[in-house]
């Protein structure tokens, strides 16, 4: 074996179901560019028919980890967990430069000081300046100057804090706070804490900042991944549920057991990880203190509707939202680009799937978008702002905690 389980690959039919919802097939109609393709390659790449060329990389770097495939293949292909195999393969065989500045850019994400000294302009700029800024800036500035524009006003760290349950507790929730590009969105962990305390969950936020190893997995960086989830095993406890802030984070650690296979801490990980919106819709919540009159219209992350098959439960629960309408969006579960670090790795693609799904929301009438993981709420609201769109781009939390809390 090279990188993956032969049998892995073999599931592959070849039938093309999966080809219509692939977003980069999508836009550009090629058949390597497809899931169809790539494991054509992963599995030639394995069997050793073929070389890690830099156009063979290039193919698999254009992958957006998004598991849209997963859904429409009918035959069950694990496409995630081939991917996620086949990118620490590559990365021996790129160019150095090319290998170190992607391992810098996971070591900045992931760790906790370089993350917050790199998001620490952003945190100052919040401005809608850098979103006009971006319309005339030069492709490679673009991603940082709509990131700029999107990230919201600073809030409250939440570390070693407890929240306690309203009524009678129900269980406790551990709830990560993740690594950089989720502490950006303090305001909406708090909001996760307030409304699942309302909904009866007593919540702890754990004393050490760890990261789940997930952007840096996206970075082909297994080795950090890997020692990052041992150090998030260790912080996790024996709380009922285990919650975090990012849809990507919350796919992983329902999969920590692939990441980590020796390791006998994982095996009770993936039955207690929930996303917070999935735990809130099973456990319900008390009638809502106020009404929130907007028209909303939700896109579905891809590491949550594909990754962890949550998409209903987040419309019942806006559903109940006195005065809250929903209304469709187009392409809802459609990658919006940004995808882990994407976006920053890949921004010419990213910007032509991030202009499909502006194109998409311009048509839905709707004046929120709700985007359940930072990363899209991040591209998503950084792209409407440089489009000029009068719309607000909201995390699904923020909206129920104006009605909840
Ligand atoms: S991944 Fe699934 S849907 Fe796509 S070609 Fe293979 S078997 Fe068919
Ligand atoms: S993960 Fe997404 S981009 Fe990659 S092959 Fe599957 S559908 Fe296409």
């Amino acid at each position: 074996m090279r990188f993956v389980e032969p049998e892995r690959l073999l599931s592959c039919v070849h039938c093309g179901l999966c080809l219509a919802s692939c977003p980069t097939y999508v836009e550009l109609g090629e058949e390597a560019d497809s899931p169809r393709g790539r494991i054509h390659l992963m599995r030639a790449l394995e069997e050793r028919r073929l070389d890690p060329t830099p156009a063979v990389i290039r193919h698999l770097d254009r992958c957006l980890g998004c598991r849209a495939c997963e859904t429409a293949c009918p035959s069950g292909v694990e496409y995630g967990k081939l991917i996620e195999a086949a990118r620490p393969f590559v990365e021996s065989h790129r160019p150095g430069p090319a290998r170190l500045g992607r391992a810098a850019l996971a070591a900045v994400l992931t760790s906790p000081v370089l993350g917050a000294l790199a998001m620490a302009p952003l945190r100052l700029a919040g401005g809608r300046r850098f979103g006009r800024l971006a319309r005339r800036a030069p492709g490679w500035a673009r991603p940082w100057l709509s990131l700029a524009a999107a990230a919201p006003p600073p809030a409250e760290s939440l570390v070693g804090k407890t929240f306690e349950a309203e009524g009678e507790c129900r269980g406790t929730a551990l709830l990560l706070e993740g690594c950089a590009p989720s502490r950006l969105f303090s305001g909406t962990l708090h909001a996760t804490a307030n409304l699942l305390a309302r909904a009866g969950v007593r919540v702890v936020v754990p004393r050490d900042r760890t990261c789940c190893g997930a952007l840096a997995l996206h970075l082909g960086q297994l080795g950090r991944a890997r020692r990052l989830a041992r150090e998030t095993l260790r912080v996790l406890g024996d709380a009922d549920w285990i919650v975090s802030g990012a849809a990507g984070c919350g796919a992983l650690l329902r999969e920590y057991d692939h990441l980590l296979p020796d390791d006998a801490a994982v095996a009770s990980v993936a039955r207690r990880a929930r996303d917070p919106l999935a735990l809130l819709h099973e456990i319900g919540l008390p009638p809502p203190r106020r009404s929130v009159d907007r028209r909303v219209a939700v896109h579905d992350p891809c590491h949550l509707a594909h990754g962890q098959g949550v998409r209903a439960e987040v419309r019942r629960l806006l559903a109940g939202v006195p005065g809250l309408s929903l209304v469709d969006l187009d392409e809802a579960d459609f990658c919006c680009g940004s995808a882990g670090t994407y976006n920053l790795t890949e921004p010419a693609l990213a910007a032509r799937l991030l202009a499909r799904k502006l194109d998409r929301i311009e048509a839905s009438g709707a004046d929120v978008i709700a985007a359940a993981n930072p990363g899209c709420l991040l591209q998503i609201r950084g792209g409407a702002i440089a489009r000029g769109l009068d719309v607000a781009i909201e995390h699904p939390i923020d909206l129920l905690a104006a009605a909840y809390v």
